[in-house]
């Protein structure tokens, strides 16, 4: 069994990012500049937003968070997207989600300017990568097909089975491994909450990427030997030897699944180190005009 390792990568990844604002300072360009737009006082959202935010800094790129409290209008809200979208100096920007319940989230997403839409959650960025064109792809899809080329997992031809079918992690998942390109080229099947036999897919798959939202849900029994498990969930358990009372698990029984697997990503530790890094890398891309 071999560890899928998200820290190490994304250490390196950031290396490689503050490598091209060097390269990007010393030829007197322009540094790359993300925006962050939090709305509210949602403690995970703080958390994320801070981590992006600070991971520019570290690497070198410019970035400007925006606050408004819960009770900000839909309209001051579009007015900030507008604003962001006509300004120049920022490349990219995120409307960090989820929104509080009076704002329409698929409103805001569709004002963002698609060239400037870092998170790839625009559908015309969605129709993009569909399609096989050059388009921003969602960060923590972005981040696991990173982590399947730079560990140079063979994908072509294999049975993928993603379990999850959410907009911003299943679904892209899905599509990109089954895209004519590496990592890609696999024959996939997207499962969810009403797929049948769950086991009996995932006994099948030589890739099995869990999305799910249940700790340790897919066990030894369910996984065939050699197979590798790319592990997004983040869960929580309570653990009263944890410092904090909890501690975090993936959506996949790291013991037992160990025992098949050829690779596997560890929680934490793994899909979710590379979250932030792809939305960096986005930045870096939409500063230099890759995408658009
Ligand atoms: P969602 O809740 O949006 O989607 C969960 C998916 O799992 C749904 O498609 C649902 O099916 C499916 N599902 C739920 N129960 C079952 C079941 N019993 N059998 C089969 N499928 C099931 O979650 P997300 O996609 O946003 O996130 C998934 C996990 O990944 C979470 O733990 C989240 O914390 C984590 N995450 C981690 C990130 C990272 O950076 N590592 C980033 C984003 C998320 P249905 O559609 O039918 O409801």
């Amino acid at each position: 069994m071999n560890i899928l390792d998200g820290k190490i990568l994304a250490a390196k990844i950031r290396e490689e990012l503050a490598a091209a604002v060097e390269e990007i300072k010393a030829e007197g360009g322009k540094i790359p500049h993300l925006a962050a737009v939090l709305v509210g006082e949602d403690p995970a959202s703080q958390v994320y937003v801070r981590n992006k935010v600070r991971s520019c800094e570290k690497i070198g790129f410019k970035s400007t968070l925006i606050r408004r409290p819960a009770d900000v209008s839909e309209d001051e809200l579009l007015g900030i997207v507008e604003e962001l979208n006509q300004d120049e100096d920022i490349d990219g920007f995120i409307v960090q989600l989820p929104l509080p319940e009076h704002i329409d989230e698929n409103r805001v997403t569709l004002a963002i300017q698609p060239g400037k839409d870092v998170d790839g959650f625009h559908p015309v960025n969605f129709g993009r990568m569909a399609q096989g064109l050059p388009a921003y792809i969602p960060a923590t899809p972005n981040g696991i097909l990173e982590m399947l080329k730079r560990y140079e997992i063979e994908t072509a031809g294999k049975e993928v089975v993603v379990v999850g079918r959410s907009n911003i992690v299943g679904m892209p998942m899905g599509i990109l491994m089954a895209l004519k390109a590496y990592p890609g080229n696999a024959t996939v099947t997207i499962c969810h909450s009403r797929t049948r036999d769950l086991a009996e897919h995932t006994r099948r798959a030589d890739i099995v990427i869990a999305a799910i939202g249940r700790p340790n849900f897919i066990t030894a029994d369910m996984l065939k030997e050699g197979v590798v498990i790319v592990d997004v969930g983040i869960n929580r358990v309570d653990d009263e030897d944890a410092p904090r009372g909890y501690r975090l698990v993936g959506d996949v029984d790291f013991d037992s699944a160990a025992t098949k697997a050829s690779w596997i990503t560890p929680v934490p530790g793994g899909v979710g180190q590379l979250t932030v890094v792809s939305l960096l890398m986005n930045t870096l891309k939409a500063s230099r005009g890759e995408v658009y």
